[in-house]
């Protein structure tokens, strides 16, 4: 659970690039939030710094009330998939979902049902003793999900995930995912630049525009009229 509030962000980059340009955003408790906008408008940039994969360059990111411009990446308890992604070959599906759990030292019985949970909203259950080569492209996606979100992080940050999928199992993905959501109740930002994800998966959507939000509303806000 979290809320994440971005007061006037600005990222630059050291060749004089202002990739995001004063934004203010707050994102509530268990929202799920589209940042949609066309190539090089800021997306990715803007997860980065929520992540912190990117310094902010000024302005405040507060993580439930917290200023956390300054943590680290793993003190933030926030989880990413991209639209690449590397599973584990050598680990089953079971065993890359568990990860993390390993990693963290939650005792076993805890992590196989925790896993069987994930799994079971992602209807991968019975793929669990597989490796990875023997799945097809949208099976691994929805375990590198799992593995994402297998340790409740606070906030969920997906981009462009299922840019690599066809169109058939986009939709089927996008249903996965809107489930996943009022499962967990993370919070989940996603960047997208299709129109249709963000209408059928948003809470709410920012269009952004050149590095500045141009918009923010509800689909039915931003789309029907
Ligand atoms: P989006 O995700 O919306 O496609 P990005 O956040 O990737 O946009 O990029 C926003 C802008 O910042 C673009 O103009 C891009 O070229 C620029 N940019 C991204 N990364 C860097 C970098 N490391 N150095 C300089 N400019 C960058
Ligand atoms: P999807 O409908 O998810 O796109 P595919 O059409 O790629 O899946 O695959 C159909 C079925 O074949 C799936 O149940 C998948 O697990 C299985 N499958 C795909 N590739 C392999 C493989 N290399 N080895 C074993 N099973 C596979």
């Amino acid at each position: 659970m979290a809320e994440i509030v971005l007061d006037g962000v600005t990222k630059r980059f050291p060749d004089g690039t202002t990739a995001v340009r004063d934004l203010d955003l707050t994102i509530a408790d268990r929202e799920f939030i589209i940042l949609v906008g066309p190539s090089g408008c800021g997306k990715s940039t803007t997860l980065n710094m929520i992540a912190g994969l990117e310094d902010i360059s000024d302005g405040d990111l507060l993580i439930d009330g917290e200023r956390v411009n300054d943590r680290a990446p793993r003190e933030r308890d926030i989880a990413m998939v991209f639209q690449s992604y590397a599973l584990y070959p050598h680990m089953t599906v079971r065993e890359n979902i568990g990860f993390p759990l390993r990693l963290a030292r939650v005792d076993r019985a805890e992590a196989a049902s925790k896993i069987e949970e994930v799994a079971h909203i992602l209807g991968i259950e019975q793929f669990l003793d597989r490796r990875p080569a023997h799945l097809s492209g949208g099976q691994r996606q929805r375990v590198a999900m799992g593995r994402a979100i297998v340790r409740s992080p606070k906030a969920f940050l997906m981009d462009e995930p299922l840019s690599n999928l066809d169109a058939k199992l986009r939709v089927q993905m996008r249903t996965m995912i809107s489930r996943l959501q009022n499962q967990l109740g993370t919070t989940t930002v996603y960047v997208t630049h299709d129109q249709t994800e963000a209408m059928t998966l948003g809470d709410r959507i920012v269009l952004m525009l050149r590095g500045v939000v141009q918009q923010v509303g509800t689909p039915e806000e931003l789309y029907d009229h």
